[in-house]
């Protein structure tokens, strides 16, 4: 039997949970035990001036080598993680590991930290943002907290709060996944985002879709004009990376410039062949 912990139920089996039930379940205690058994890693993947053409940044994402499912993915695990209120203990492990790593880079370059809404509800995230950073050293100038918008959907008075405080330490805000949501443009009006991230599925379907790159490009004048930075994710081509400089992209992000690569694997220069397959282009 496992149980979890500050949880008010316990987490087991029952007899009559159907098939779906059953492996759901198993998918909950296995990810409880994941911190424990040091299952979890964080990957890093870079982020690219548009401009200079050179790595500004890199984007924490969480990983999950389970040992007998293999490597599970955050759009599976982490919305399982909020639902069985482990999300705060991971995210905050997340944060920590992330500074930590950033400290160790050969240059000042930024990290960036995807944020659940479910970690603004518990009251410690400025604590625990403020402790990540003590202990690594990291100057909060160099870190980013991304959020989507759903962070201000739910509870938006502790979460603006949060927010303006992680700010005033100097630590940047973006606005994830921008233009998927119900109302991203009302958000901008209630937060002094620093960054807007445009979703991957507009630079997707630019190529098919010619309405496509010109949302990009308003989207880039919108967040020029705000004072904001744009970065377009999912970038892997290098046709698509002369359309979103041509739009006014600031920056850029996706498997033409690097994947999500362990710790041991990172490099802090973009490649010859990335760099060749943009001269080409
Ligand atoms: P996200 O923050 O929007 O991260 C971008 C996702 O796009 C990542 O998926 C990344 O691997 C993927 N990606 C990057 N470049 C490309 C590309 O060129 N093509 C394609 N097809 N995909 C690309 P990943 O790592 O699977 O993460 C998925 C989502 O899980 C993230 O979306 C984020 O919302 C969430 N996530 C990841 N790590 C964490 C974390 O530590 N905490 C929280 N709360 N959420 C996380
Ligand atoms: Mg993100
Ligand atoms: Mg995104
Ligand atoms: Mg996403």
């Amino acid at each position: 039997q496992a149980k979890l912990r500050g949880k008010n139920q316990a987490l087991v089996f029952e007899p009559d949970m159907d098939a779906a039930r059953q492996s759901r379940r198993a998918l909950e205690i296995d990810l409880s035990l994941a911190l424990t058994n040091g299952e979890f890693e964080v990957f890093f993947q870079p982020l690219v001036c548009a401009r200079a053409i050179s790595i500004v940044g890199f984007e924490a994402l969480l990983r999950w080598r389970h040992p007998v499912r293999g490597l599970v993915s955050p759009a599976v695990f982490i919305p399982v993680a909020e639902e069985i209120g482990l999300i705060g203990e991971i995210g905050a492990w997340v944060l920590g590991e992330a500074c930590a790593q950033a400290a160790r880079w050969p240059r000042d370059l930024s990290v960036a930290v995807n944020l659940s809404p479910a970690q603004f509800r518990s009251r410690d995230l400025v604590g625990t943002v403020k402790d990540a950073l003590l202990r690594s050293g990291l100057k909060p100038t160099r870190l980013e907290l991304e959020i989507t918008e759903s962070v201000l959907l739910s509870d938006s008075d502790g979460s603006l709060a949060a927010l303006h405080e992680l700010r005033s330490f100097g630590i940047r805000i973006a606005m994830d996944d921008f233009g998927t949501g119900y109302s991203s443009l009302s958000y901008l009006r209630r937060f002094p985002f620093d960054k807007i991230k445009i979703d991957q599925s507009f630079v997707r379907e630019m190529s098919t879709r010619p309405d496509c790159i010109k949302i990009v490009r308003s989207i880039a004048a919108l967040g020029a004009s705000l004072g904001m930075t744009t970065t377009a994710e999912g970038v892997e081509t290098p046709e698509q990376f002369a359309q979103l400089q041509a739009a006014g992209c600031d920056q850029v992000q996706g498997y033409h410039f690097g994947r999500p690569e362990p710790v041991g694997r990172m490099i802090f220069e973009l490649s010859a062949p990335t760099l060749q397959g943009l001269a080409a282009a």
